[in-house]
């Protein structure tokens, strides 16, 4: 990309930033909250404000429910092939404007913004495109082979689907929520998180652009407490997915229970890797360390306990100690940052709790990190690297911190080591390392959670099932022509031949 592109790619996402207040989107049109109220998101790599966004109420999402309502007959009746050409211009819009929604995410959640293009924006694209193609692909009729009766199974769009993100990566979790409910012809409201809403709302703007019906894609920014917490109650939801937190999750899953809403829920992690000797010590050192770098650790499946192998574990933690101290830790301006901030000044200070109380408990310190500042951005949220050992009951081994954080642990027997890898009550990722592939497959298939990788930790590619078990969330996870499904019901239709 040239310079003067890069530029004026900075100078669209500035104007957009500029306005006096950000406001929702609801059935094709943009307006302030009902009651006036606003919030305002800050860039953690300097703390300062970025953003002055319109927080919407009850009042506004019910307005956004009865939007979607109103779209959905004339949304859930287009032909599956016209719907997936809007999602393929929407991907299209995404790409060109690519450099803006990647300046927007960078800055909004503090990451190098090449980071921000590859692994957030331009996958987030190809989402759009992955659903698109499978549901004009997917047969969805099927004949039932009964004696007197002519009878189908056909599958319909469930109705309005209401989506509650949270901010740790929001274009891809906005992409693996709405893109298959809208390829199957349901209605969406989005509540995004109020700490990264920004690429979020652009991405609205790029719908309106591509010519999404109004009413069929309504985002309504706010607080947890008031406009997530309106949506899940909102007895107008046909189908509601959560993603965030297995606290939040139970109250989202609470209320959709109450009102007989099935509901999808993607929760928290607390992933473990188990390293046997026979590896490439730096290059697995290497992938370990960016697995708790990368997104500045606060990524729900990523490799937060290790469990080393005895005859490897000194040499492991040593090139760990080695990669992660050259770590660059840095603002989201520099494309060279490995590292950049945490979200928030309160991810920072419950990091560094969970740091202080893991040592108080008897934790060791084998990489010394933590809440640190950075010269010039003494109002940045910084974290440096940490790898700590000590017993497997430690705070720090059991609970997810989010942020870049591991907590090593020695092991000599593979069943031993499964055991404690089951013992967490999180159930979203895993990984095995070691050449041998038929122990790694072994190992892998033993651990209880919704997705184990081989030789790699956080793999990722449409048509690749990816959800959680136990506190991880339940409902069929995202990503797979499965999750396609989940956004329709089945329903036979059948007539008597005598
Ligand atoms: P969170 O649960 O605090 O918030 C998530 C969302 O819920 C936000 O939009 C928030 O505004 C909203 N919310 C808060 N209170 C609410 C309420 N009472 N009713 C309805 N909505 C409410 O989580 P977080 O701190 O934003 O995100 C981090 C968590 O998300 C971690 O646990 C992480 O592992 C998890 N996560 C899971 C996945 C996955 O795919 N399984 C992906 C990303 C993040």
């Amino acid at each position: 990309m040239t310079a003067t592109a890069q530029e004026n790619a900075i100078a669209v996402a500035d104007a957009f930033l500029a306005q006096s207040e950000i406001p929702l989107y609801i059935n094709g049109a943009w307006k302030p909250a009902r009651d006036g109220k606003t919030f305002e998101v800050r860039r953690p790599s300097t703390g300062e404000r970025l953003a002055t966004i319109s927080s919407a109420g009850a009042a506004d999402v019910d307005e956004a429910v009865q939007a979607a309502r109103s779209a959905f007959p004339a949304w859930s009746d287009l032909d599956t092939r016209d719907r997936a050409v809007l999602l393929h211009r929407l991907a299209d819009a995404m790409e060109r404007d690519q450099d803006v929604l990647a300046s927007l995410e960078s800055r909004n959640i503090g990451k190098s913004l090449p980071e921000a293009l590859d692994f957030d924006i331009l996958f987030a694209a190809q989402g759009y495109r992955y659903f698109a193609d499978l549901a004009t692909h997917t047969t969805l009729s099927r004949p039932l082979p009964l004696a007197n009766m002519e009878a189908s199974q056909v599958h319909r769009p469930r109705g309005v689907c209401g989506f509650v993100i949270p901010w740790n990566a929001p274009s891809i979790l906005t992409v693996w929520g709405i893109a298959p409910a809208l390829a199957a012809g349901n209605t969406v409201v989005l509540k995004p998180a109020e700490l990264a809403p920004l690429s979020v709302i652009y991405l609205a703007r790029l719908a309106e652009e591509v010519g999404f019906p109004s009413g069929v894609i309504n985002v309504v920014t706010g607080l947890g407490s008031e406009a997530g917490d309106a949506l899940a109650n909102h007895p107008g939801l046909n189908y509601i997915s959560f993603t965030g937190s297995p606290q939040t999750g139970k109250l989202v899953a609470e209320a959709a229970a109450r009102n007989l809403v099935p509901s999808k829920m993607e929760l928290g992690g607390k992933g473990a890797a188990v390293i046997f000797p026979d590896i490439d010590v730096k290059d697995t050192a290497e992938k370990l360390g960016m697995a708790i770098v990368r997104n500045a650790g606060q990524t729900c499946c990523t490799a937060t306990r290790w469990f080393i192998h005895d005859d490897v574990y000194d040499d492991l933690v040593s090139a760990s100690v080695d990669f992660l101290e050259r770590i660059r830790l840095g603002p989201d301006t520099d494309h060279a940052t490995q590292l950049g901030a945490v979200i928030s000044e309160g991810q920072r200070s419950r990091i560094q709790s969970y740091l202080d109380q893991g040592l108080e408990q008897g934790a060791t310190p084998l990489l010394e990190g933590g809440a640190t500042q950075l010269p010039g951005l003494e109002n940045g949220y910084y974290v440096s690297p940490v790898l700590m050992t000590g017993r497997p009951d430690n705070v720090c081994a059991r609970e997810e911190i989010f942020g870049p954080v591991a907590y090593v642990m020695p092991f000599s027997d593979e069943a031993d080591v499964i055991e404690q890898v089951n013992s967490s009550h999180y159930g979203l990722a895993n990984s095995v390392w070691s050449e041998d592939l038929n122990r790694a497959y072994r190992v892998a298939e033993r651990m209880v959670s919704g997705n184990s990788w081989i030789n790699a930790h956080n793999v990722f590619a449409y048509g690749l099932p990816y959800g959680g078990v136990n506190l991880s969330g339940w409902g069929g996870g995202v990503n797979s022509q499965q999750t396609y499904l989940d956004y329709l019901r089945p329903m036979s239709v059948v007539r008597p031949l005598t």
